[in-house]
C-alpha cells in the first residue's frame, strides 16, 4: 500500500536537500537570468537554446535527488505543450517534417493553441524503447520536470493527475521561456509532429550546430 504523506514529506526533504546543496554561483546567475535574457540581442531561437544550456545547468544538480532515471517515461504520457521554435529546432535537429510547415511562415495567432485537446495518458510519439528519441533537442517542459518523490507510482498519468507533487520551480528560468510563449505560438508535441515521429538518424545534429533561424 502506498502512503502519500510519507512520500510526500520525503520529497520535500529532498528539495530542501537539493536547494542547499546548489552551487551558490549557478543560483546567483539564475536569479538574474530573465532580466539579462531580455536585455540581449539575441533571436528568441538564440534565447531559447540558453535556456536550455541553464536548464541542463540545473537538472544536472538537481539529478542526485530525484527518483527519475533512464527508461522511466511516465511523464512522457502528459501534455507536452512546446513552441513553435522548439517544434523547428526538433524538425532540424532530427530532419523530422513538422506537420504542416506552410503554416508556420504565416502570421499565426500567438499563444496556446492546443484549446481542449487533452493529451494526458497518450504516449508522446518520440518515445522508442522506453527512451526519449530527441533527447538532444527534447523542449523545455521535459527538460525541466523532476521527480523527488521516492517511488515512481506517483508519477503514472493515471494517478499523476489527481496530486499534488512537490516540486522544484527557478522562477528567472521560467519567467524567461513565459516570455517566450507571450510571443509564439505553443502546441502539444503530437501536434506538431506526426505520430509515431519517424526520425532519419543520418539526419541528426547537435543542437548548437544548428544555425539560428528566424521564423516569424
Ligand atoms: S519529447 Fe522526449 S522526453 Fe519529451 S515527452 Fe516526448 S519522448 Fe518524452
Amino acid at each position: 500500500m502506498k502512503d502519500f504523506d510519507k512520500d510526500y514529506a520525503f520529497a520535500t526533504l529532498q528539495i530542501e536537500k537539493t536547494v542547499e546543496s546548489m552551487p551558490s554561483k549557478l543560483l546567483i546567475r539564475e536569479s538574474g537570468f530573465d532580466k539579462n535574457l531580455n536585455k540581449s540581442s539575441l533571436s528568441d531561437t538564440g534565447k531559447l537554446k540558453k535556456i536550455y544550456k541553464l536548464q541542463q545547468e540545473l537538472s544536472d544538480k538537481i539529478a542526485p535527488n530525484t527518483h527519475c532515471q533512464k527508461g522511466c517515461s511516465h511523464c512522457c504520457h502528459y501534455n507536452v505543450d512546446i513552441l513553435d521554435i522548439e517544434a523547428e529546432l526538433i524538425s532540424q535537429t532530427y530532419g523530422i517534417q513538422i506537420k504542416n510547415p506552410a503554416t508556420l511562415f504565416e502570421p499565426q495567432p500567438t499563444g496556446n493553441q492546443r484549446g481542449n485537446a487533452n493529451f494526458h495518458g497518450q504516449v508522446c510519439g518520440f518515445l522508442k524503447d522506453n527512451q526519449c528519441s530527441i533527447y538532444q533537442a527534447r523542449p523545455f517542459m521535459c527538460r525541466k520536470l523532476a521527480s523527488f518523490m521516492p517511488d515512481e507510482h506517483w508519477c503514472h498519468s493515471d494517478i499523476n493527475e489527481e496530486i499534488d507533487m512537490p516540486h522544484i520551480a527557478f522562477s528567472e528560468i521560467n519567467l524567461a521561456y513565459a516570455r517566450l510563449i507571450e510571443h509564439h505560438e505553443t502546441r502539444d508535441i503530437r501536434q506538431w509532429f506526426e505520430q509515431p515521429a519517424q526520425i532519419n538518424p543520418t539526419t541528426q545534429k547537435a543542437v548548437d550546430q544548428i544555425p539560428v533561424i528566424e521564423i516569424h
